[in-house]
């Protein structure tokens, strides 16, 4: 089978709302009148963003996930995506269970895969995602206001946890540990989070490379200062049973790859927010930078806010 074949059997897709998809030179898409376009691009690579040997199944998802995270941190809908793939031979297995995990999640979210690129080199997948959302209401990382609540959905800790015990024994021996590894093979991105974010959010960032250091970007875009209760962070109880109390902390503060959103939000939303599937942890106030508290402490920060992608020595 050659890379046309390839392309055939596991890439040519039916779509839903696409004037052309995959086939000819370039895909035509078919844009909401009234909306604007949103476009996020990532790559993942072999060894680097994820461990060797992964899933294929988990590659492809993870490689929409993590766009699709930043189209949720932008209050986008995911409607059309795009794959460059770079592969070391045409396996068969690999390219069938990759796709099989990119579109399980692309239908999940009726996101139509319109094109992409086959090369042969190296292990890694670039993934393009275009969204939309109505003109005039942008969630950006810079409209954070002093006196903001810092609001965090989920829990935070699991994927980094989970991505340790892949790395030091290659899977899950019990539930907890497979809640942990699956927190990172199979993140959801929290496309809805919620509700409508647009409604009472200011700032809204996701959080891929550690809580703190997504946090931060937050403060300088907005030119503020963010301050973090270390004690009011939510961590799954698989996260706190499986590590020590520092371990599961380190996670929670500096992991990455948990894809969960940070907002910030006026006090005025507290109340609509009591019922949501997010935690208050902390505040913006006039400054810069970002403090660390316990129990209303200031305490150290960690030495390194986030995460550093490095998951396997290159080889
Ligand atoms: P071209 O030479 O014009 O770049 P290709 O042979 O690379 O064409 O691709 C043929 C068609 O297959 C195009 O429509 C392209 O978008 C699509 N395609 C190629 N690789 C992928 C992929 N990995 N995922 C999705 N579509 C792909
Ligand atoms: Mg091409």
């Amino acid at each position: 089978m050659n890379e046309f074949d390839l392309i055939n059997t596991y890439f040519r897709v039916d779509t839903r709302s696409t004037e052309l998809g995959v086939g000819d030179d370039a895909a035509i898409i078919r844009p909401t009148p009234g909306m604007e376009t949103y476009v996020a691009v990532d790559t993942l690579i072999n060894g680097v963003h994820f461990p060797k040997r992964s899933p294929a199944a988990s590659v492809g998802y993870r490689a929409l996930a993590v766009n699709l995270s930043d189209l949720a941190a932008m209050g986008a809908t995911p409607r059309w995506a795009t794959i460059a793939l770079s592969l070391p031979e045409l396996d068969h297995r690999w390219v069938a269970d990759f796709i099989e995990g990119f579109q399980r999640l692309a239908d999940e979210y009726g996101i139509d895969l319109i094109g992409g690129d086959t090369t042969k080199g190296p292990l890694s997948v670039t993934v393009q995602a275009m969204g939309e959302a109505p003109r005039d209401t942008r969630l950006v990382r810079s409209a954070g206001q002093p006196g903001d609540d810092i609001y965090l959905t989920g829990s935070v800790g699991d994927a980094a946890a989970g991505l340790r015990l892949l790395k030091s024994q290659g899977g899950a021996e019990n539930d907890h540990q497979q809640y942990l590894v699956d927190r990172f093979l199979w993140p959801t991105p929290r496309l809805g989070a919620c509700g409508n974010l647009r409604a009472f959010a200011n700032a809204v960032i996701d959080v891929s490379d550690g809580l703190l250091a997504d946090i931060s970007h937050i403060a300088n875009a907005s030119n503020l200062k963010a301050v973090v209760e270390k004690n009011r962070l939510p961590r799954s109880e698989a996260l706190t049973q499986e590590f020590s109390d520092d371990d599961a902390f380190e996670f929670a503060l500096c992991g990455g790859d948990d894809y969960e959103l940070v907002f910030s939000a006026p006090t005025a939303a507290r109340a609509h927010l009591k019922s949501a599937d997010c935690t208050r942890i902390g505040i913006l106030e006039p400054g810069s930078g970002i403090e660390l508290l316990a129990d209303g402490l200031p305490i150290a920060m960690p030495a390194q806010l986030g995460y550093e992608h490095g998951v396997d020595s290159p080889s």
